[in-house]
């Protein structure tokens, strides 16, 4: 499959519109999802669940043997982008941190990880191959009238490719890349304000 093939059917039709979810809906909306999930109390989480597999259909594996816990609204984010991964022929998607109580890096600001509210995604199998983005991710891609811009490989498709759908699905607060600083160089930070959801 040609880059260009790829981005185009990567496209095609992933409108999202805006989702209304209550605060107390989220862990039913998460079975609907059919998301496999157990409640688990941790400070600052709001509704924490664990997640232990699939999100969707799509594995969401630890790269450090950790089980998945965020607060049920970021977890309901994932599942809404299951069927957009499958479609995109992604299955599993590698990620290296959750909830993990942080201060943002310079400064005296709780991290939304430490609310369980961001993920950090550091890579995805795709039709049995691994693309990473420390090694795949193309930097200085894409721009307003062009998200994705002219990836090179076929790795950087599918990475860029990735994150503008995410962005552009409205379900994120922010979604930080390589292009953002050195510090996010190997993976995607991706928040979600769970008011944006309600
Ligand atoms: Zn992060």
């Amino acid at each position: 499959m040609t880059i260009k093939i790829l981005i185009g059917s990567l496209l095609v039709g992933f409108c999202f519109s805006s989702v209304a979810l209550a605060n107390n809906r989220c862990l039913r909306e998460l079975k609907r999802n059919d998301v496999s999930f157990q409640r688990v109390d941790k400070k600052h989480i709001d509704e924490g669940v664990k997640i232990s597999g699939e999100i969707g259909d799509v594995l969401y594996q630890s790269q450090t043997q950790q089980d998945l816990i965020i607060d049920c609204p970021l977890a309901y984010a994932l599942s809404r982008l299951s069927p957009l991964l499958r479609s995109m022929g992604i299955t599993k998607v590698i990620w290296s941190s959750a909830y993990d109580i942080r201060k943002i890096r310079g400064t005296k600001k709780y991290s939304r990880h430490s609310f369980g509210l961001a993920i950090d995604i550091v890579g995805v199998e795709h039709e049995g191959k691994i693309f990473r983005v420390s090694d795949h991710y193309e930097q200085g891609l894409g721009n307003k009238n062009n998200c994705i811009g002219e990836p090179l490989t076929k790795g950087g498709a599918i990475l860029r490719s990735m994150f503008c759908q995410w962005d552009a699905s409205g379900l994120f607060r922010i979604i930080l890349t390589p292009d953002y600083d050195a510090g996010h160089y190997h993976h995607f930070h991706v928040e979600v304000d769970p008011n944006r959801l309600k």
